[in-house]
C-alpha cells in the first residue's frame, strides 16, 4: 500500500472497528470473525519477528565494521549516538517515574497474559533475577528463536555479528548474502504489515469491549507525558549538548536546521528527510560533505533519540495498563532492549512499532497491547521524528569538531 495512505487507512480501520463494536459488539458471528482475524494477524507477526530481529541485528552489527574502518569518525559518531540515545531513554524513564497520571485509571486487566514471563519479576532476590536474565540471554540460539526468547535472540545476534565482523575477510561474500537474506525477511514482514489495517480493525473491535472512557483518558495523559519529555530532550538536552561540545548557540542551531526539522515533522520519516538534512549540514552548519555523508545516513538508521524516549515511556505505560509488574531488573532490561530496538527501527512513519513489540515481549507484556498505542501513535510520531533528525544533525557538528 502507498505509504501516504497507510496512516489514514490505519486510523479509519481503528475507527471502523470501534464504531462497529459500539453498535454491533454483541453480534456473535462478528465477534468470532474479528477474534479469528486478530489471532491470525498476531500469529503472523509472531512468526516473522524472531528471524527479523536476529538477521537485522546481525547484519547491523556486521555493518558497524564499516564504521570501524572509518576510524576516528566512526568512533566519535557511534559514541555520540549511543550516549544521546541512552540519555533519551533515561530521561523518559525518569519523567515517567515522577509523572504517571494514568495510574489513577484502573488497568485493562482482563486481556490474556502471555503464559511465561521472560523474567520472573516476582523472584525475590537480585541474584535469582540475575540468574533468570542470564539464562535467557545465554540460551541456545535455536531454542531462543523457536521460543521467541527476545533476550536470547538479541544476545546471539550481537555475538555472531561481532564475531563475523572480526573474522570475515574484507572481500567475503557473506555480508552481502546476509543483507539479501535480511531483505527477504523484511519483504515477508512488509506483506504481513500490509494487513495491519485489517488486523487493527479486528483488534480494536475486540479491545472496544474493554476500553472505557477512562482508558481513553489514560491514553491522552500518556500522549501528553511523551510530548513533554520529547520537548525537554529536543529543546533543552540536545541543544545543551551541542552548545557544550561545539559552542553552537541554540538560536543559530535551530535557524540552521529548521527546514529538515519541519520536513521530519510533516513526513514522520528520518529517511525521507535525509536529503534536506544533508543540505542543511553542509550549507548551514558548515560541516564537511564527507563527514555529513557518513554521519547522517548512519544516524537516520540507528540514531533515534525521540523513538528511544517514546519506547521507554510506552513500555512503562503498557505494563501498567496490562497489569504486568516491572521489577528494577526489568527496567534495566527495558533500557538495553530499547537501545537496540530504537537503533533497529527504520526511519519511516511508525518505524518503531516493530521494535516496540520486541521491548514489550521482553518484559512479558502481551503483544495485543500494541493496538492500544496504535490509536495514539501517529501524532506522536511527528515530534519524535523531528527530534530524531535533530540528534543526527547535532551529530554532524560533533563529528566536524572532534573527528
Ligand atoms: N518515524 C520515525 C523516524 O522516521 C521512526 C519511529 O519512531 O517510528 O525517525
Amino acid at each position: 500500500m502507498n505509504s501516504r495512505w497507510f496512516a489514514p487507512a490505519l486510523l479509519a480501520a481503528a475507527l471502523f472497528g470501534w464504531l462497529l463494536a459500539l453498535f454491533f459488539g454483541d453480534v456473535e458471528w462478528l465477534n468470532a470473525t474479528t477474534r479469528l482475524i486478530q489471532d491470525g494477524f498476531l500469529a503472523g507477526l509472531k512468526m516473522i519477528i524472531a528471524p527479523l530481529i536476529f538477521f537485522s541485528l546481525f547484519v547491523g552489527v556486521l555493518r558497524l565494521r564499516n564504521a570501524g574502518s572509518m576510524g576516528k569518525l566512526g568512533g566519535v559518531t557511534v559514541l555520540y549516538y549511543l550516549t544521546t540515545s541512552g540519555i533519551a531513554i533515561i530521561l523518559g524513564l525518569i519523567v515517567v517515574f515522577f509523572i504517571h497520571p494514568w495510574t489513577e485509571s484502573p488497568p485493562i486487566s482482563d486481556l490474556p497474559q502471555i503464559p511465561t514471563k521472560l523474567i520472573d519479576t516476582e523472584a525475590g532476590s537480585i541474584a535469582a533475577m540475575l540468574t533468570g536474565v542470564l539464562r535467557s540471554m545465554l540460551s541456545n540460539p535455536f531454542t531462543a528463536l523457536a521460543e521467541l526468547n527476545i533476550l536470547g535472540i538479541l544476545t546471539s545476534a550481537v555475538l555472531f555479528g561481532l564475531a563475523a565482523a572480526w573474522t570475515l575477510p574484507k572481500d567475503s561474500p557473506w555480508p552481502g548474502l546476509l543483507q539479501q537474506l535480511t531483505d527477504v525477511i523484511f519483504k515477508c514482514a512488509t506483506w504481513i504489515l500490509t494487513l495491519l489495517p485489517l488486523g487493527l480493525f479486528a483488534i480494536t473491535f475486540q479491545l472496544t469491549h474493554r476500553i472505557e472512557m477512562h482508558t481513553l483518558v489514560a491514553l491522552g495523559q500518556f500522549a501528553l507525558v511523551v510530548f513533554a519529555a520529547t520537548a525537554v530532550h529536543g529543546l533543552i538536552v540536545l541543544p545543551f549538548i551541542a552548545w557544550l561540545l561545539t559552542g553552537t548557540h541554540p538560536i543559530r542551531l535551530f535557524t540552521a536546521i529548521a527546514q529538515p526539522l519541519f520536513t521530519a515533522f510533516i513526513t514522520s520519516s528520518s529517511a525521507a528527510t535525509l536529503p534536506l538534512s544533508m543540505r542543511a549540514a553542509e550549507e548551514n552548519l558548515q560541516v564537511h560533505r564527507d563527514k555529513a555523508a557518513f554521519v547522517l545516513p548512519l544516524g537516520a538508521t540507528v540514531n533515534m533519540d525521540g523513538t528511544a524516549l517514546f519506547e521507554g515511556i510506552a513500555v512503562i505505560f503498557l505494563a501498567y495498563m496490562f497489569n504486568v509488574d516491572l521489577s528494577p531488573m526489568a527496567i534495566v532490561i527495558v533500557f538495553f532492549v530499547t537501545m537496540l530496538a530504537s537503533a533497529g527501527a527504520p526511519g519511516i512513519p511508525s518505524g518503531s512499532m516493530a521494535g516496540l513489540q520486541v521491548v514489550i515481549l521482553a518484559v512479558g507484556i502481551p503483544l495485543e497491547a500494541i493496538a492500544l498505542l496504535l490509536l495514539i501513535e501517529r501524532p506522536l510520531d511527528t515530534f519524535r521524528t523531528a527530534v530524531n533528525v535533530e540528534g543526527d544533525l547535532i551529530g554532524t557538528l560533533i563529528a566536524e569538531k572532534y573527528a
